[in-house]
């Protein structure tokens, strides 16, 4: 990253050689990426993280598509990034179903069938969720998008570089996540968008992107993406046996020193989510405990300013406040 803050420092936007190697180096990067979940380079949208793409994805789509629905299925454990895009809607007048969750966080796909009606534009479910870890049937709702000709958008922030993300086998139409999720830098994401999906843009400007996001491009972060993605796959196999080995050693730890229990085992969860109940503390006093050894969430990072019980755990039905969240 660091020549393109300094030595490389041309608007990619221009003509001249000085543009056009910042230009080159963000082209390279949407390669990196695309290799990184399956697609052609040219349906790849650069974004200011996971947010943005949602929301452009969520309002792009459904303000293009306007004539043919008005109705979105997402569900209740959704990030707030999705949640917060599909209220703004509802103020709108678009009607909106949030599916519930079974015990493990997953949703029912009989559920999400008859929740389709002949207004139904776009279904949105996350690919692993941020609190909890497990992994939705994503490959089978994408299908039942596909059977009914509704545009499938993932959130696969927490997904991408951990497991394998693929939109073809997965048959995602929309996928979106964010550079630093998987070691790259803050404040760059992507929207991958199929090529026949038509969006209305959020920003518009300069006509970058293909017209859906104007902007001078942040050459060093894109190029940082690029970078990570890279090598999220080169390193792919590695780094998941360090995460699933770093798990087991704190399940372990957890479970044979009788300090909590380790959340969704009947279910395949991502390698660097851990979900603990603890036995008899609250979540919050064994955080600020252990804070010289380690640090930690009850919710989400993106609401820990909020002390109360997530959303997620809600919609689980889990009401104490004994929960904790790991990561690596
Ligand atoms: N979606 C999920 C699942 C996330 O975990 C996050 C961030 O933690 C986001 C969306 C939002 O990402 P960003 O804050 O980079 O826009």
């Amino acid at each position: 990253m660091l020549p393109y803050f300094t030595d490389f420092y041309g608007n990619a936007s221009s003509n001249h050689t000085f543009g056009k190697k910042a230009k080159d180096a963000i082209e390279k990067s949407r390669v990196q990426v695309s290799s990184l979940i399956n697609c052609n380079n040219k349906e790849i949208i650069f974004t200011s993280g996971a947010t943005e793409s949602i929301n452009l994805g969520i309002k792009g789509y459904v303000e293009a598509n306007s004539d043919k629905g008005n109705h979105i299925i997402t569900v209740k454990t959704e990030h707030k990034a999705v949640l917060a895009t599909c209220e703004y809607l509802e103020s709108k007048g678009y009607e909106v179903t949030y599916l519930d969750v079974d015990k493990n966080g997953l949703i029912n796909l009989e559920e999400l069938t008859n929740s389709i009606t002949n207004r139904t534009l776009l279904i949105c479910v996350m690919y692993v969720n941020n609190e909890i870890g497990v992994i939705q049937p994503i490959q089978e709702i994408g299908k039942i998008a596909r059977e009914n000709n509704i545009s499938f958008l993932c959130d696969a922030t927490q997904a991408v570089g951990k497991i394998v993300v693929d939109v073809e086998e997965d048959n995602i139409d929309m996928l979106c996540f964010s550079g630093h999720k998987l070691s790259g830098p803050k404040g760059v994401g992507v929207l991958y968008k199929r090529n026949n999906i038509i969006l209305t843009p959020l920003i518009h400007g300069g006509g970058q992107e293909n017209e859906l996001r104007g902007g001078t491009y942040n050459t060093p972060l894109i190029v940082g993406l690029g970078k990570a993605s890279e090598l999220a796959l080169s390193e792919f196999k590695s780094n998941t046996t360090t995460l699933l080995k770093k798990r087991n050693e704190l399940k372990e730890y957890y479970e044979t020193n009788n300090i909590g229990v380790v959340n969704f085992q009947e279910v395949v969860t991502a390698p660097h989510i851990l979900s603990i109940t603890l036995k008899d503390q609250e979540a919050e006093e064994f955080l600020m405990l252990k804070s010289k050894e380690f640090v930690a969430s009850t919710g989400s990072a993106c609401n820990a300013a909020i002390v109360e019980i997530s959303h997620v755990l809600k919609a689980l039905k889990i009401l104490e406040n004994k929960t904790i969240r790991i990561s690596f």
